[in-house]
Parts: C-alpha cells; structure tokens; sequence
C-alpha cells in the first residue's frame, strides 16, 4: 500500500464522521465526548448552526476576492476585534504561526525604523510559537528545532515567568526590542505564571522601550474565561496574535497591534493572498457574536472553575499526581511519570483529550459545555488515571 500522506503526525486509530456540539461521531457511529476542540479551535463545539448559516451563506455569495481589493467582512471583523481588544488595526493570515510571523517582523521593522541594528526578541523556554522556521526558532523546544537547522535568528531564549533572568539577559543587549511570551503556556504544560508576571514584564517593556507580545493564539477567544489570557495579569500588550478559536475551524490567524506598532507595516511590508479572505472572516464575525449571545465567556470561566475544583478534589491527593491547575477551559492535570498511553485509553472510553510535554493531560473542551457534560468528562477521566495510577 502507498501511503499518500506525509507522516508528520503520529494518528490515533480513529476517523470522525460529523459532530454536534461537544460530541463526534466516527465512522463506525461511536460517540465521543470531545474535550479537546480540535486543539482550542471549536469553541462553539460541532456544527454549531450560527457558523454553519454564516458559512452556507457566505459561500453562496463570495469566498474570496485578495487582498488587492477592499474586503468589507474584513473590515467589519477588524472593527470588532479591535474594539473588544484594545488594540488600532490588525492582519490577517491563515494560522497561528503566520499570526506570529506578522508580530515578528513586526517587531523587527520598527527595531530598524528606530536604528535598532540586528534586533532581538526575547522568547521564553518551553514556549511554542509555530513550525514555520521563524517561529519554531521562536520555539523553546528542542524536539520542534532538531533537523532544522540553521534555526532563524534573533531570538534570546529566558526561563518562563522569570522577571529577573529577563534582566540578567537584557543587561548588556541593547538590540533586544520585544518580548514574545504566552499568557499561559499551552503546549508547554498549561504553565500559568505568577499572578503578577504580566505586569512586570509590562513594567520592564515600558522601561526600556520594548514591544509586549503576546501570543494569545491557545489563551485568547475566550478559553481562559476572559476574551485574552493577558487579561488577568491586568495587562495591555502591544501586539496580540490570535488564531486557532477565532472561526472555529476556518483557518484564520490575526496579529493585532496598538499605539506605534499599529503604524509599522505599510504597502508592500507584509501580505497573504488568502487571508481575511470574505468567508473566514464572516465565520469569525459569527463566532464572535454567538460567544456575546451566548454569553459563553462567563460559561467558560464557571465551567472551568467546577472542572478545576472537581479534578481537585478528585485527584490532588492522589500519589503519582503533581498538581491539577487550569484557567477557565485550559486545564492541566500534570502526573509524575510520562502519561501518552492515557490519549488511546480515554478514546477507547468515549472521551477525547490530549497529553502536551509528556506528562500534563491538557483539556481544552468546547466553551459551550454544559454543566452535565462536565461531569461526564470529570467522572470519566477521574476513573481512567485512577486506573491508569493503580495499573502502574
Ligand atoms: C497552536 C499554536 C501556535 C501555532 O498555530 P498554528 O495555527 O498551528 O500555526 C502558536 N502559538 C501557540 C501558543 C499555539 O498554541
């Protein structure tokens, strides 16, 4: 058998045939409760009718046009997501790490604009920002570089939520211009900083005249229960890139930006032929106003909590668990030993979730869950490491 695709991902066994809210259904008609998302894209679950009417008319009127055109569900979605942001304009693209390619030469064209020569960003360990080359640069993973090399670079590599090593590595660098950093770290283990890191690292950009980043591409739409992960560092950032729950599938990526940065790119400095393209950005516009409607940031925040509390209560005293920690939708039940074989089992249960860094399960469930759906996937999953624990 010729297999026709490249085998960059190690699959699971499994193929899924259509989906309803928080529930798919594979090919053999077995039901699962997705508490995955599709990696904190479907926010509004499944064949949610408000996307499916806004894509099913959209198509029928126009999917694409370029960029050489005024696009106006392009400029009603920017005057949207500006407004809820705080942030001037913003750019489309068509993935979380195009959004990040945007910050980034960002970032270094004001750099040069300033005289800044050879500019800097400073990116934390254990962060991930893309697979594009600059930004698995930007990538503090070893697994994601290997092979690629000569990485892109530019990039001065800190510990996450460490003010101080930030200071030691800016000491004699006066080319850094930026810090690129998540809210939370999603891939690297849901690792959420001290509660007052978002500040300083404000503090610290406003001192010395550095760009905030922050790549809110897992944290914002809503999966921590605020529109933007930084909202709970009481923080305004520069730049914010977004993607992944932003259409719910339809593959957009955006980097917003204020002040300054907003002004930086002009004709000729950046594009994409497809992106904010009439259909993704109407998808986007109706994602945005179903998650208003339905009121789904404050069922994001209270769901989690009940998760959060749940798990708790189940598991932190549990040996071979670490800790159970999580924002709103983005939890993460971190065990001592490496726990993958956890992602088969909880399929063959019924349940779909996910192992990131090895040994930190990552839950990342739709932000329309119900209270009733919670506590199937808290039951479900309590009982799987459990056994899981004891089998060991
Ligand atoms: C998923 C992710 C990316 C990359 O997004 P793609 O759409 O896969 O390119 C970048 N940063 C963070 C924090 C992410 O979670």
């Amino acid at each position: 058998m010729t297999e026709p695709l490249m085998a960059t991902y190690k699959r699971l066994p499994v193929a899924f045939a259509r989906g309803e809210g928080v529930w798919l259904w594979d090919t053999e008609g077995r039901r699962y409760l997705d508490a995955l998302s599709g990696i904190a894209v479907c926010g509004l679950g499944h064949a949610h009718p408000a996307v499916r009417d806004a894509l099913c008319e959209q198509a029928g009127l126009l999917v694409h046009t370029s960029n050489l055109y005024r696009i106006s569900e392009q400029e009603r979605l920017g005057a949207m997501l500006t407004e809820m942001s705080g942030m001037d304009r913003v750019f489309f693209g068509n993935s979380g790490a195009e959004a990040n390619e945007a910050a980034i030469k960002l970032a270094r064209l004001h750099a040069h604009r300033r005289g800044v020569e050879n500019p800097a960003i400073l990116v934390a360990e254990n962060s991930f920002h893309g697979r594009t080359l600059a930004t698995l640069s930007a990538t503090g993973n070893r697994k994601v570089q290997a092979g690629f090399e000569p990485l892109v670079q530019g990039f001065v590599r800190v510990p996450y939520d460490d003010v101080e090593a930030i200071e030691t590595a800016a000491a004699n660098r006066p080319n850094i211009v930026a810090i690129l950093v998540e809210p939370i770290q999603g891939e690297g283990g849901i690792r959420i900083p001290a509660a007052d890191y978002g500040r300083r690292l404000r503090a610290l950009c406003d001192r010395h005249g550095w760009l905030l980043i922050c790549d809110e591409i897992q944290t914002g739409m809503g999966r921590t229960g605020r529109w933007f992960g930084h909202e709970h560092g009481g923080t305004l950032p520069d730049v914010v890139t977004l993607a992944k729950g932003l259409a719910n599938g339809v593959p957009i990526g955006a980097c917003l930006a204020r002040g300054a940065a907003a002004e930086v790119f002009g004709p000729g400095s950046h594009g994409s032929t497809f992106g904010g393209n009439p259909l993704v950005c109407r998808a986007a516009r109706a994602v945005l106003e179903t998650m208003v409607a339905e009121d789904l940031i404050a069922n994001a925040a209270d769901q989690g909590a009940y998760l959060l509390g749940g798990f708790r209560a189940a598991l932190s005293d549990i040996p071979g668990v670490v800790e159970v920690r999580g924002r709103g939708l983005m939890l993460g039940i971190e065990l001592e030993r490496p726990c993958a074989d956890l992602v088969g089992q909880a399929l063959e249960a019924g349940l779909l979730i996910n192992v990131t860094a090895e040994r930190v399960i990552r839950l990342l469930p739709p932000l329309i869950l119900a209270r009733s759906e919670a506590d199937r996937l808290l039951e479900g999953l309590t009982a799987l490491i459990k056994r899981w624990l004891s089998d060991a």
